[in-house]
């Protein structure tokens, strides 16, 4: 059963984001999928939503706390508000763009471990990396599981090479195999692929064995497109 999980990042209102729910959850409910939809909205768009048990809201950041001072972030007290329990952590844009230091994101992994959420963990080389062959990426890759612990039962793995998210440049299906089956001999998690992933290449990638599920940004704020995609999700095993 393929896990689909779609990224607003900075996009959808909070009435928007919850007609998209809304519109995902009429959905699911009548054709009776029971693949597991993951969906992470902006912090202003949180709520309480009446849903099926299968889908998950997630937050794509909260601060290491339940409260305090740093002006700018969420806590726990936040998240338990709306019984949010999954988060994002480690996306490349905050790595990379928001310059989050992998000490912060270990930290992150450790307090929401302990609380017991689903974490998405993102991975992913950048171009530099990828140019450098196979064995430099799978090195970077494990660099950044680092102080992470791999056994977690409610982990799921997300590798989103740097150099397809929201460039529209979606791995090869041969990269994409060749990283996930190398990735899953030291890891038991589900690992989702992350990438340009969209309504026309979704079925190639899901079709992989070693994919268990994708993780899409801009390819999935279309809420038909998204609906399209859990469809297809839900005829792979
Ligand atoms: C993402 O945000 O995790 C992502 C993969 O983005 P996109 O699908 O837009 O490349």
């Amino acid at each position: 059963m393929k896990i689909i999980a779609s990224n607003f990042k900075t996009n959808h209102t909070r009435k928007s984001a919850s007609q998209f729910i809304k519109q995902v959850d009429e959905f699911i409910d009548k054709s009776n999928i029971k693949n597991d939809v993951l969906i992470f909205p902006s912090s202003t768009s949180l709520d309480c939503f009446d849903i099926a048990q299968n889908i998950f809201i997630g937050t794509q950041n909260a601060y290491p706390v339940s409260d305090g001072s740093y002006t700018g972030e969420i806590g726990t007290i936040h998240l338990d508000e709306f019984g949010i329990k999954t988060i994002l952590i480690g996306h490349s844009e905050r790595r990379h763009i928001i310059k989050e230091p992998n000490e912060l994101i270990i930290k992150k992994y450790d307090f929401f471990k302990a609380r017991d959420y689903k974490i998405v963990y993102c991975i992913g080389e950048p171009l530099e990396v990828k140019n450098s062959g196979t064995e430099a990426i799978i090195e970077y890759l494990f660099s950044q599981l680092e102080g992470i612990d791999l056994s977690y039962e409610n982990l799921i793995i997300a590798y989103e090479p740097v150099w397809a998210i929201g460039t529209g440049v979606v791995a090869t299906i041969d990269d994409i195999n060749e990283i996930h089956s190398i990735l899953k001999q030291k890891i038991s998690a589900p690992i989702l692929y992350g990438g340009s992933v969209k309504v026309d290449n979704i079925e190639s990638i899901l079709k992989l064995e070693c994919v268990d599920g994708v993780l899409v940004g801009s390819g999935s704020w279309n809420v038909e497109d998204f609906i399209e995609m859990i469809k297809i999700g839900a005829k792979e095993k």
